[in-house]
């Protein structure tokens, strides 16, 4: 056996990501929750959030419910973490089921208790996403008029979607284009991708926005599969590309969870080490309100609690 000590990729990838950024703790992150639905599950995330928040994220983003149905929840979460945490919190909201009067009033609240960043979202139609989207009469149309409103009703930071497998409706990659183009003229100053499986999927994104000339940075949603019939209804509903190499690490899984969580920290760890070989320097991470994943993916990316930082 050759005494040559060869670099592994995810060493590779970390001595070149921190060479390069400079940074004494890695790449930036930001988490994605969702609202609890009850005391008990808010007890956990609230244990998540615990766990997480000595990574320093950049912000963490808590999820808006179909049709307006987690407003409450929503705006009890942020203003909490804003409260109790040192995190900046950015609030998801949709277009669907409001008046724009009706969401000015909530982004106003959101103002009011400290929130100064917005995830604004067209979101999907009342009947499930894949259903046609009809805006409300008298609401915001698209996500674009919603970043329009929110800069109108004060200084927030705006976040938007995109989409690295193209939205299921949008028609080609110029309507993508376009469309993001829309969001960023409107005062957006950030894309978060949808999640994904495919490297190259995200990296051709970005190359047909540089392509367009659109500056704007774009953000890899990643989210960490542990159930993955759950994720592949998602992916469906979504039109997430999945490819059979990666249904196949995780057929005949279903009945054992602890090597699903394995094979899901391998595989989401290669996704973001082969996107910060390519010089991809923010992550937003779909916690799905667990820390574990989140925690290990990101020690392979170099980003670890602040005070224990090794560079
Ligand atoms: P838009 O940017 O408005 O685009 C949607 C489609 O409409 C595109 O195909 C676009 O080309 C087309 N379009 C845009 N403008 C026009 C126009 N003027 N005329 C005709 N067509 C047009 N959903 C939730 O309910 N709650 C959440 O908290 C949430 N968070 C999300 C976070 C991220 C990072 C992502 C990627 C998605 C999230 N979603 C959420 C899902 C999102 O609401 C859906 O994907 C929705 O179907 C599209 O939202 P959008 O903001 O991308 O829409």
């Amino acid at each position: 056996m050759s005494a040559v000590q060869k670099t592994q990729p995810v060493q590779a990838v970390f001595d070149a990501a921190a060479a390069r950024l400079g940074r004494v703790n890695g790449p930036r992150v930001s988490f994605e929750f969702f609202p609890p639905k009850s005391d008990k599950l808010e007890e956990q995330l609230w244990q998540v959030i615990r766990r997480l928040e000595p990574l320093a994220p950049a912000f963490v983003s808590v999820t808006y419910g179909a049709g307006g149905s987690t407003r409450d929840r929503t705006h009890r979460t942020v203003a909490r973490i804003v409260e109790e945490t040192t995190l900046k919190p950015a609030a998801h909201l949709t277009c669907v089921s409001a008046t724009r009067e009706e969401i000015d009033e909530v982004m106003r609240a959101y103002w009011a208790a400290g929130v100064r960043h917005i995830v604004a979202l067209r979101g999907d139609p009342p009947a499930g996403a894949g259903a046609k989207y009809e805006p409300h009469p008298g609401g915001y149309a698209y996500a674009a008029d919603l970043v329009v409103g929110a800069r109108r009703v004060a200084d927030f930071e705006v976040s938007v979607a995109v989409y690295a497998d193209l939205h299921p409706d949008s028609t080609s990659w110029q309507t993508e284009i376009d469309n993001f183009r829309r969001k960023i003229d409107a005062g957006a100053t950030r894309g978060i991708s949808n999640f994904f499986v495919d490297a190259d999927s995200f990296l051709r994104l970005r190359d047909r926005f540089a392509d367009a000339g659109i500056n704007a940075p774009i953000v890899p949603g990643v989210m960490p599969v542990s159930n993955f019939n759950g994720f592949k209804r998602m992916a469906g509903v979504g039109g997430v590309f999945v490819p059979q190499w990666f249904a196949d690490i995780f057929e005949g899984l279903d009945d054992d969870p602890e090597t699903r969580l394995l094979v899901a920290a391998a595989t989401t760890g290669e996704l973001c080490a082969r996107l910060a070989a390519e010089g991809v320097e923010d992550f937003h991470f779909y916690t799905l309100n667990r820390a574990e994943l989140t925690l290990a993916i990101c020690r392979m990316l170099g980003v670890k609690a602040q005070k224990e930082a090794v560079r």
